[in-house]
């Protein structure tokens, strides 16, 4: 560990910190995101603090903060409304009851206002357990075992669905027809046999599997967007054609708005593209940073959880922190104009970066959707999992990382993570990180 993250930057104390974790934690860290094998190797920035667009290190480093949590700081770190709501709660009234309290009804009252395909909702902490809930109500629902789910997302580490996140394609069969590629041992024998793994972003394979299987298909499962292989958008008509085969069939249609909830508009991706699913699942965009779920949709649906046929446990759900916090937030991402600034910003950064780097002359484009993007080094479009694994270049984003970091930009050395905006990113930030983007895109097309 003493050769440093990134030359040029004095890392030091992250490095010391990480090597005396790692005799404590396995691995040095509580999150595989954050472990060597993610990208963060030799190891990973240890955190000093998080103000607004700022992140500063253990060393003393500043850098403008795309990372963000992977997604939750939508409103910047230390939003004033949110951590003032939350020390107000714990501190004048406490945390867990065991009992409802009336702060519980008036966030479903606005998740329900903001997301149209929401008529009830339920709450939990993480996105991996909103994703568990989804997929039990939608067997108990429509009586039938199988999931449909797309290579190179992630929905959460729950053995169920922590399948084909990132398989090396020569596991997993052929382009059309994938194999469930377990992310790796412990996961129960069996499991695999209510999984169906697709390529996304292809009509005709999703329409084959529905017509080979469809009796025995509970749900499909996916990201309106996909976030978890870099950014790539649904081709056009896709999401529609899911919505069709899906209703034809009686399958329940899930989208797992963990990322996208509330990040591209109060009413998620759904809202801004126009195709209503029949459960969603929200967790990163509603608690202004504190660990806060929500699974919800047709109340023909929850009706399963209203008579106690499906449970929802949770010693944790709808805790005061996570309430005082979600009900803060969303009345601070409904201030009138926040999204179109956010998108203003975002935009300029998405545009900004597209042009410096074609301007450069580097293979490289950015996709995104408003305050969500990433960088893909790729000399053709990338559409689905394995046109990523077989265009991306993998290096040069590296070498991206590193300049970008080294000049005082942070987001994650993964090239299927993403760069997350949010509402306390500035046109000034935005400036500052093209300006080192231009340096760092003239090294590399040296
Ligand atoms: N679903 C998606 C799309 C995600 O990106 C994630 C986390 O990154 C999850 C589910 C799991 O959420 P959590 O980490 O809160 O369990």
């Amino acid at each position: 560990s003493k050769t440093p993250l990134v030359a040029g930057l004095d890392t030091a104390r992250s490095a010391g910190l990480f090597e005396a974790a790692c005799k404590l934690i396995p691995g040095g860290v509580n999150s595989t995101a954050r472990a060597t094998w993610s990208g963060w190797s030799p190891y990973p920035l240890f955190v000093e603090s998080g103000q607004g667009s700022r992140l500063t290190d253990v060393d003393g480093n500043e850098y403008i903060d795309y990372l963000l949590g992977l997604g939750p700081m939508l409103l910047g770190h230390r939003p004033p409304r949110v951590t003032q709501a939350v020390v107000d709660f714990i501190q004048s009234r406490g945390t867990v009851f065991a009992l409802p309290t009336a702060d519980e009804a008036r966030l479903a009252e606005k998740i329900v206002a903001a997301v149209p395909s929401v008529e009830q909702v339920r709450l939990c902490n993480t996105g991996t357990e909103a994703v568990l809930y989804a997929t039990r109500l939608a067997r108990a629902f429509t009586k039938r075992n199988k999931i449909i789910r797309f290579e190179g997302m992630y929905h959460g580490f729950s053995d169920g669905v922590y399948w084909s996140k990132h398989p090396s394609i020569a596991k997993a069969g052929p382009d059309d027809r994938p194999v469930a590629v377990p992310q790796g041992p412990g996961m129960p024998k069996g499991v695999e046999e209510n999984l169906l793994i697709l390529p996304w972003n292809d009509p005709q394979a999703l329409a084959d599997a529905i017509a080979r299987e469809g009796d025995s298909i509970a749900a499909v499962l996916t990201e309106p967007v996909m976030c978890n292989t870099g950014c790539i958008l649904p081709r056009p008509g896709y999401l529609e054609a899911m919505r069709e085969l899906t209703r034809e069939r009686g399958i329940v249609l899930i989208f797992d708005e963990v990322i996208t909830g509330f990040r591209l508009g109060l009413a998620g991706a759904q809202g801004r593209l126009g195709v209503t699913p029949d459960l969603s699942v929200f967790a990163k965009g509603i608690g202004g940073g504190f660990p806060v779920a929500a699974m919800g949709g047709r109340a023909d649906i929850m009706a399963l959880v209203a008579n106690g046929t499906v449970s929802m446990a949770g010693t944790y759900s709808a805790n005061g922190i996570a309430i005082s916090a979600a009900n803060a937030a969303l009345d601070e991402l409904a201030t009138p104009g926040l999204y179109e600034k956010l998108d203003a910003v975002s935009d300029e950064l998405r545009l900004g970066l597209g042009k410096v780097l074609s301007e450069a002359g580097l293979p490289a484009y950015v996709v995104g959707l408003g305050p969500l993007m990433q960088v893909w080094f790729a000399k053709e479009e990338i559409h689905n999992y394995r046109d990523a694994e077989r265009r991306a270049d993998q290096d040069i984003f590296r070498r991206w990382w590193q300049g970008m970091l080294e000049r005082g930009v942070l987001f994650h050395p993964g090239a299927y993570e993403n760069l997350f905006v949010s509402t306390a990113h500035t046109r000034e930030d935005v400036a500052a990180t093209l300006a080192a983007a231009k340096q760092v895109a003239a090294d590399l097309a040296r």
